[in-house]
């Protein structure tokens, strides 16, 4: 046992003086300039869907004021001063969501081929956290405005991720983060005795907790250090959660106003999260039938995660065609579905924005209409997210985001693989097809501390 010496108060005193003498030695920061009226933008949209709705409005102007929509219609008077943005050219509509993406891991064919206990052990947090403010900014090229991050980040990349775009310092969707995923001892992973017992090899890609006090622990680590939403791996071990351990997350999560995501991959793990009451549930192998009518009659959310065949090898032609029944049936029974990718890989040649826009073409195999692929894409994903009273509608008082492709996606889906424009928070990311981030870039957190 060791013990400490107490310090004497004086010495400490003395010291917070050095210290706050040194401060003061330090030329003070420049004060923010004053504020100036935030610009106001307007748009001149040639088509301007309302997914919610699946119409079309022609020829409409849409006002921004600083970050926010204020006034979207055909007779919108255009402020003297304003900046004009023509899109009449070009079909404009709300940014996109992923509801399932992990923005701070990148498997690689080599080394890891799917194997990512290599990347755990290869990848820091640090080097994980930029990763994701790339992959951040590739997905916001694609037209994703919004997503949620869950889990497998290192040591809270993710948080730091969504504090920087928050905060100013770079450009990227809304995140909405789920820290540390909570599983039962393992985690996902199978760790030899060294790595597990150890910790410091695998860990803290998991956070482990069996028991109703660990359970409690964990939720309050993640909310601490900035979660936003929680992830549960319900069915990772045969010992799994229980539905009284699956209402205790939701219970205490709620505590903070978070929503809980189960991975489930059986049909009674995805059953019992269900009934645990979770408010979403990531992969579709355990959803079936009875599991799809049980969500509808919960209102639960469904991040199915369907890979296309075409995008990677680890996708089977089994695989592909069991995610587009499952994808169909919960269509057809109604059921929240979410777009949603998991696309944590590196498919060579394309960005992140392009890999998880591809996962459109699993919809399509499935027979969605492309209005209930894109309500999919935004509508119920803003529901999902909870943003909708702040952020996704083009609608005034909102966020001001946006996106602009040719052609109609409301006829072909396919037209979301070509954004050319991409407004977020009021300024323009993306023109004529070509990144333009440079004002989202600043030296300091210009939207104030964010945690
Ligand atoms: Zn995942």
């Amino acid at each position: 046992m060791t013990t400490t010496r107490a310090v004497p108060a004086a010495r400490i005193v003395l010291a917070l003086q050095v210290l706050a003498g040194s401060l003061s030695a330090q030329p003070a920061p420049a004060a923010p300039a004053p504020s100036a009226a935030p610009p106001v933008t307007a748009i001149r949209a040639g088509r301007l869907i309302d997914p919610a709705t699946g119409s079309v409005a022609k020829d409409q102007i849409i006002l921004v004021r600083g970050k926010k929509f204020e006034a979207i219609g055909s007779a919108v008077a255009i402020p003297q001063g304003a900046e004009v943005i023509d899109l009449s050219g070009l079909t404009v509509l709300p940014g996109l969501v992923d509801t399932h993406n992990h923005l701070a891991i990148t498997y690689k064919v080599d080394p890891e081929r799917k194997n990512y206990y290599v990347t755990v052990i290869s990848d820091s947090t640090p080097l994980r956290a930029i990763q994701a403010a790339s992959n951040g900014i590739q997905m916001l090229a694609a037209g994703f405005t919004i997503i949620r991050d869950m889990g497998n980040n290192g040591l809270y990349a993710d948080t730091a991720l969504r504090q920087a775009i928050e905060e100013g310092w770079i450009p990227g969707p809304q995140i909405i983060n789920a820290g540390i995923i909570i599983g039962s001892t393992g985690g996902q992973f199978w760790p030899t005795p060294e790595m597990g017992i150890q910790k410091h090899v695998v860990y803290p890609e998991y956070l482990e907790a069996d028991t109703p006090d660990e359970i409690v622990k964990a939720v309050r680590q993640n909310m601490l250090y900035g979660a936003k939403v929680i992830k549960i791996c319900a069915d990772c071990k045969p010992w799994g959660y229980s539905v009284d351990d699956i209402k205790l997350v939701v219970s205490e999560a709620a505590k903070a106003g978070l929503k809980v995501e189960a991975h489930a991959q059986t049909v009674d793990g995805a059953r019992r999260a269900i009934e645990g009451g979770v408010w979403s549930i990531a992969h579709d192998l355990g959803l079936d039938d009875a599991n799809h009518k049980l969500m509808v009659k919960k209102g639960t959310f469904r991040a199915g995660t369907e890979t296309p065949i075409s995008l990677t090898n680890f996708q089977t032609e089994a695989g592909f065609k069991r995610d587009v029944a499952s994808l169909r049936n919960a269509w057809e029974n109604k059921v929240n579905i979410t777009y949603s990718t998991d696309a944590d890989y590196w498919v060579p040649g394309k960005t992140r924005g392009e890999v998880a826009i591809s996962f459109i073409e699993t919809w399509k195999a499935a027979g969605i209409p492309p209005k209930d692929i894109l309500k999919a894409m935004t509508t119920t994903g803003y529901r999902c997210a909870q943003t909708e009273g702040s952020r996704g509608p083009i609608k005034a008082g909102l966020a001001a985001d946006l996106i602009a492709v040719p052609g109609n996606p409301l006829e072909n889906i396919d037209a979301l693989r070509d954004v050319q424009f991409v407004m977020k928070d009021g300024m323009v990311f993306k023109q004529k097809g070509v990144m333009t981030p440079g004002e989202f870039f600043h030296g300091g957190p210009v939207n104030g501390l964010v945690r």
